[in-house]
């Protein structure tokens, strides 16, 4: 049967497409081969061999050019968008009604979305009262594909100490989130942050909590609006 080859196909478009839609962030920035090549974890022979192909295509899924980067395709987008809810409503389902923690609905998910049905997704949103967010403070698109955009900067773009909300946690790194998780930094937490020096990120979440110092790299995978 061709269906499996079919299938493994989409999958990598599918994982590409979302890599381009995650990385490029709210305001939708043009995405480096590097950066998707250590995200897909592939060669970076392979992304721009990939990138091509589904720049060629009769209906483009990606803007591409080689020193510039790459974009979604209104095409490109709508797709992407769609895996992107069946990825953030899997990961509420499991988190919500299975009982998963935080730190495994990412994987478990990644292996699923691929799968499910549209009857499944609806079922999905029904059980949950169609949210908004996903467990890690994601937004969750909508069905025809609308999704708000969402307020919010890495810690590391803030230079003074204040009182923050979470506003989303990035769900790529388990044992990051598990240790946020212990400290009580979780999407809608209050956070009381400061920044002793430029490679110092301090938090502490409620007020008797234990301070935890961040990296750059980890603090740059906080997002936080402001508490008022
Ligand atoms: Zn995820």
């Amino acid at each position: 049967m061709t269906t499996r080859r079919v299938n493994l196909n989409t999958e990598s478009v599918d994982n590409y497409l979302k890599a381009i839609f995650t990385l490029g962030g709210p305001d939708e920035e043009r995405v480096t081969s590097s950066a998707l090549a250590e995200r897909l974890g592939v060669a970076p022979a392979s992304i721009t061999n990939m990138l091509q192909k589904l720049a060629a295509s009769a209906s483009p899924l990606v803007e591409y050019e080689r020193h510039r980067g790459v974009r979604l395709s209104l095409a490109g987008r709508r797709r992407a968008l769609e895996i992107v809810r069946h990825h953030r409503l899997l990961e509420a389902f499991l988190y919500e009604v299975l009982d998963y923690p935080i730190e495994e609905v990412h994987d478990e998910a990644e292996r699923l979305e691929h799968f499910i049905s549209e009857r499944f997704e609806e079922r999905i949103a029904t059980k949950l009262g169609h949210p908004k967010f996903d467990p890690h403070g994601h937004c969750i698109p909508e069905m025809d594909g609308r999704m708000p955009k969402q307020v919010s900067r890495p810690l590391t773009d803030i230079e003074q100490d204040g009182k923050f909300l979470v506003d989303s946690v990035s769900d790529q790194d388990p044992l990051l989130l598990k240790q946020l998780k212990a400290h009580g930094v979780t999407p809608g937490a209050r956070l009381h942050f400061a920044r002793p020096s430029q490679e110092e990120f301090v938090l502490r979440a409620g007020s008797n909590s234990k301070a935890l110092r961040l990296s750059r790299t980890h603090a740059g995978t906080v997002r936080v609006r402001s508490a008022d």
